[in-house]
C-alpha cells in the first residue's frame, strides 16, 4: 500500500499557546498549504528505512507529514524558540531527533555514520546557497536532496549553456549532482508570504564514476573569473588565468563567452591549468 497518506492540515497547527512570530533573520516563511505539503512528501516518497534529515523544520509543516512515512527523522533547527514546541509535538509522532544548531556547522558525514542520508528542507532563502554547498561537501554520504528554494535560484541551478540564467551556480552544481526542478510554489502557500516565487528541486549527487575529477580551488577560480565578466570574450575574461593558446589547446574558441561554455569544458580547462601549475 502507499506509505504516503493524505496529510491533514490540522496536524501542522502549533498546539502551544504562545504564537511564534516569524523571524526574518532566520528566513522564516512557514508553509501552510496542505496541497503543496502533500506534493512535496509524494515527491520525496519517504521509505521506512530512509535516514531522513530535515533542515529548518520550523513549526513542523513538513516534519510530521514526512514522519508518517519515514518512521524516523532528524531535524536541525537554528531558532531555539522553535525547539521546545517541536519536542512537545514530536512525542506523539514516532522517532524524531532534534538537533538545535546551525546546519552550516553540522558534519553530515559524521551524522550519516556509514549510511546514506536523504536531506530535505524548505530552506531559509537568505543562506540557501551556503547551505547547498555545505551539503555538497558531504555529497558522498547523501542519497538525494529535496529543497524549496527561490524559483530564480532553481532556474539558475538547472540552466544549461546558452541560457541567460546559466552561470557559476549552474556549473558548480551540475558538476556535482543531477539537478531536477520539480514544481513551482506561489508566495500564498506560506505565512508570511515571501516576496518571491518558490520552487522545489531534487538534487542527486553524481556517483564517483560519473563525477569528473578536478581541483576544486582551480575550477572555482576559473569559473569565477569567466562569469565575473560574462559579456567579454572568454580570453579577455580569463586574461591572467588562462592564455589563448591554452584555451585553443582544449578546443575552446577564445572568442566565445562564459555563458556558452559547458561545465565539462571548464573542468578540462581546470585540469590543464592544474597540470601546468605543478
Ligand atoms: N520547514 C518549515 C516550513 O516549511 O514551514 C520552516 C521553513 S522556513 C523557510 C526556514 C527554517 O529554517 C526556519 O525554521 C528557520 O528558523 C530555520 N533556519 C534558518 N537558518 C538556519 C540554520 N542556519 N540552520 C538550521 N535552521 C535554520
Amino acid at each position: 500500500s502507499d506509505p504516503v497518506k493524505t496529510f491533514d492540515p490540522s496536524e501542522t497547527a502549533p498546539r502551544h499557546n504562545k504564537p511564534h512570530v516569524a523571524r526574518k533573520r532566520f528566513g522564516q516563511n512557514f508553509l501552510h498549504d496542505s496541497g503543496v505539503i502533500n506534493r512535496i512528501v509524494l515527491s520525496i516518497s519517504p521509505q521506512p528505512q530512509d535516514r531522513l534529515i530535515e533542515i529548518g523544520p520550523g513549526q513542523g509543516a513538513l516534519t510530521f507529514p514526512l514522519l508518517r512515512a519515514a518512521k524516523r527523522l532528524t531535524v536541525i533547527e537554528l531558532d531555539r524558540d522553535l525547539i521546545e514546541p517541536l519536542r512537545e509535538r514530536a512525542r506523539a509522532h514516532g522517532e524524531i531527533e532534534i538537533i538545535s544548531a546551525d546546519v552550516l556547522k553540522i558534519d553530515f558525514t559524521e551524522l550519516a555514520a556509514g549510511g546514506l542520508l536523504r536531506i530535505v528542507g524548505n530552506l531559509p532563502y537568505n543562506i540557501s546557497t551556503p547551505i547547498l554547498f555545505h551539503c555538497l561537501e558531504h555529497a558522498a554520504v547523501i542519497q538525494d536532496m529535496h529543497f524549496m528554494l527561490q524559483k530564480e535560484v532553481v532556474e539558475r541551478m538547472a540552466a544549461g549553456p546558452g541560457s541567460k540564467t546559466y552561470g557559476r551556480l549552474s556549473v558548480m552544481l551540475q558538476l556535482r549532482c543531477k539537478v531536477e526542478p520539480l514544481f513551482e510554489v506561489p508566495p500564498t502557500s506560506f505565512t508570511p508570504a515571501p516576496k518571491v516565487d518558490s520552487a522545489i528541486v531534487r538534487l542527486i549527487p553524481l556517483s564517483s564514476s560519473e563525477q569528473l575529477s578536478f581541483d576544486q580551488g582551480v575550477l572555482e577560480r576559473v569559473v569565477r573569473a569567466a562569469f565575473a565578466q560574462r559579456r567579454k570574450t572568454l580570453s579577455n575574461a580569463l586574461s591572467g588565468v588562462a592564455s589563448v593558446a591554452q584555451l585553443e589547446s582544449i578546443g575552446i574558441d577564445p572568442r566565445t563567452r562564459a555563458e556558452q561554455v559547458a561545465p565539462a569544458m571548464y573542468v578540462k580547462l581546470a585540469q590543464l591549468l592544474s597540470a601546468t601549475m605543478t
